[in-house]
C-alpha cells in the first residue's frame, strides 16, 4: 500500500502566519524563516508580538477560523483519500491548524503543539521532534509503506529525498532550480496526475 505525505501550508491551505497577519493587520507578524533563520528567535518574536496584542489562542483561533483552504484543496484532499492512505506532515501547531483542519474534514496530522495558560496567552511551544517530516516518511517505510510525498519549500526537500517518490507543488522558481530532480506542478490537477505517474498501481484520474 502507498501512503501520501503532504505538506499543509502552501499546498492545502494559505501560509497561516501571513494570512494571520493579514487579517489582524500586524506587519510584524509576517516575518518567516526567510527573514529570521533562527526558528526559536522567530517563534519567541511571534510569541512576544502577540503578546503585546493582548492576543489569546481563542482569539487566534477565531481569526484563523476565517481563513479558508486554497481554492481546489478540499476537492483534492477527497480525490486523494480515495486512493492513498493520506498523512500531513507540517510545520505548524495543532492549535493554529485546527479550524482549517476542520474544512478539509481533519485528515490525520502530525505537526507541533503551542502551550497556552490558564487564560489562553500562548507561553511557549514545543516541537514534535528535529527534522519531522523526513523522521515520519522513514518510520512509515519501517512499516513497508511506500511512500509518495508533496511540498512546496525547503522544509519539505528532506522529505521529498526520503521518500519512494516527491514532488514540488506550488514551489517557487529557486527551490524547482534547486530540486531538478523531483518533478515540479502548479495547480490540483497536475498535482493529481503525478500522484498517478509516481504511484506503483494502476489508478485513474
Ligand atoms: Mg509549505
Amino acid at each position: 500500500m502507498e501512503v501520501a505525505c503532504l505538506d499543509l501550508e502552501g499546498v492545502l491551505v494559505p501560509e497561516i502566519w501571513i494570512a494571520f497577519a493579514e487579517e489582524t493587520g500586524i506587519e510584524e507578524l509576517k516575518a518567516t524563516t526567510r527573514d529570521i533563520p533562527d526558528y526559536d528567535v522567530l517563534m519567541q518574536q511571534r510569541l512576544r508580538i502577540l503578546d503585546e496584542h493582548g492576543l489569546t489562542l481563542p482569539q487566534i483561533q477565531a481569526v484563523i477560523a476565517k481563513l479558508k483552504p486554497l481554492d481546489g484543496a478540499v476537492d483534492f484532499i477527497d480525490w486523494l483519500r480515495e486512493r492513498f492512505q493520506v498523512v500531513i506532515l507540517s510545520d505548524t501547531f495543532y492549535e493554529f491548524s485546527q479550524p482549517l483542519m476542520r474544512q478539509l474534514g481533519f485528515p490525520t496530522l502530525f505537526c507541533h503543539r503551542l502551550i497556552a495558560d490558564d487564560s489562553g496567552r500562548i507561553v511557549d511551544y514545543k516541537l514534535r521532534q528535529a527534522n519531522p517530516k523526513r523522521q515520519s516518511v522513514l518510520a512509515f517505510k519501517s512499516l513497508y509503506y511506500r511512500i509518495i510525498a508533496a511540498g512546496d519549500s525547503y522544509n519539505d526537500t528532506t522529505m521529498l529525498s526520503e521518500a519512494d517518490a516527491g514532488i514540488l507543488f506550488h514551489a517557487p522558481q529557486n527551490v524547482i532550480d534547486e530540486f531538478p530532480q523531483f518533478p515540479a506542478v502548479q495547480n490540483f490537477e497536475d498535482l493529481k496526475k503525478a500522484f498517478i505517474a509516481a504511484s506503483n498501481r494502476d489508478l485513474v484520474l
